[in-house]
């Protein structure tokens, strides 16, 4: 019979467990529940203690110590080594982080077992019959794979499950001990761009996405990109949105045109961008071409402003689209005081 391992880890202030970590707890107390199957959730965490507390009724483990403060090769594979072999499980659930996926696959060929990745969604029918499911070639394929090898670990993509939220009551812990390496990488800490300089927040709740109709003639002939920037960059702050572009606007600023600075190829959506997820996504000046929508795939709620009735997004490709001037709308939202709050 399979038992289940849930790898979990602290946040950056080392508070709380990130919120993917919570989503692979919530995926594995289901599939625990589907399998009858044993639950262990192992934290890595310096002070891994409070950060239990809230976690559902399962077999806690942890490993403890300053060396696990910060993601650093060495001392996270030696703990989810540690944590897996302590627990014994057959199935390894960890949330697809950065901090997880440099590691797991060295972790699953020390444990002499597979893995497999961007896993999306846990299916049992019967303890015999684990299927997860992938999406292959551009999010275009989903497959569904099953293993008999075990261990089997799989990293969860994050926004594909809820966030666990369980009464904070006392948790029993078991401290496991680590075989530290000798550790030759030193964490001198972070840095990172200031909160309105970082426009891609995975967490959001919505997605903005700029087309290259921001940087295009207006009807009073002239282009406004400057006033395009400030309107989207005073957007993202009121509402914590996260920031998508079509491929065409980032491509224009290596073809020389007029560009909005804050933009990389790293937040291109879709068929050669990301396919990220939120619940909503709002489309602006941007025409819903059908390599740009491929990366809409996981959005709950699409909403789409362009000029052109006859854009990619009137034809069924947005939930609701208003045929207006992307300028005037997100100035008339911006100035709304629900939105400044
Ligand atoms: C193999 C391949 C892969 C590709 N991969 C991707 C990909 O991953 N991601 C991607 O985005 N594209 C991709 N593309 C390109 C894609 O097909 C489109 O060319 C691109 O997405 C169009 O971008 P756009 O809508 O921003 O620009 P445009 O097609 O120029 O459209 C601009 C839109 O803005 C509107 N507009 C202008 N001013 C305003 C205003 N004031 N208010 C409201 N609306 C206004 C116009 O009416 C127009 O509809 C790919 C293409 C190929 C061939």
């Amino acid at each position: 019979m399979d038992s289940i391992l849930v790898l979990t880890h602290a946040d950056e202030t080392g508070a709380g467990l990130t919120r993917a970590s919570l989503e692979a707890v919530t995926a594995g107390k289901e599939l625990a529940a589907r399998l009858n199957a044993p639950l262990a959730i192992g934290i890595v965490a310096a002070h891994p203690q409070p950060l239990s507390k809230g976690l559902p009724e399962a077999k806690l483990m942890a490993v403890e110590g300053e060396a696990f403060a910060q993601a650093r090769f060495a001392s996270d594979a030696a703990a989810c080594e540690a944590l897996c072999r302590a627990a014994g499980a057959t199935i390894v659930l960890a949330p697809q982080s950065s901090r997880f996926a440099r590691v797991m696959a060295a972790v699953a060929h020390r444990l002499g077992g597979v893995i497999d990745t961007h896993i999306t969604a846990l299916d049992a029918t019967g303890p015999e019959s684990i299927g997860v499911t992938r999406w292959f070639y551009r999010q275009r394929i989903e497959a569904v794979v099953t293993r008999t090898a075990r261990p089997w670990f799989l990293l969860l993509d994050a926004g594909t499950h809820a966030a666990y939220s369980g009464e904070a009551g006392h948790a029993q812990i078991e401290t496991v001990a680590v075989n530290l390496p000798a550790l030759r990488t030193e964490v001198g800490g972070f840095r990172a761009p200031k909160q309105d300089a970082q426009t891609i927040r995975p967490d959001a709740k919505l997605l903005l996405v700029a087309g290259a109709g921001w940087t295009k003639k207006q009807p009073d002939g002239a282009i406004h990109t400057e006033e395009a920037g400030k309107l989207i960059l005073e957007f993202l702050g009121h509402a914590g949105a996260s920031l998508g572009s079509s491929k065409s606007l980032v491509d224009q600023g290596g073809e020389g045109h007029s560009v909005l600075p804050f933009l990389t190829h790293l937040n291109q959506i879709g068929q050669t961008g990301s396919t990220p997820r939120h619940a909503k996504g709002l489309s602006t000046c941007c025409h819903g071409e059908e390599p740009h929508v491929v990366g809409w795939r996981f959005i709950g709620e699409r909403r789409a402003i362009s000029l052109d009735p006859n854009c990619g997004w009137t034809r069924g490709k947005a939930d609701v689209v208003y045929i207006a001037d992307a300028f005037q709308v997100i100035a008339k939202l911006n100035a709304m005081p629900a939105a400044k709050r």
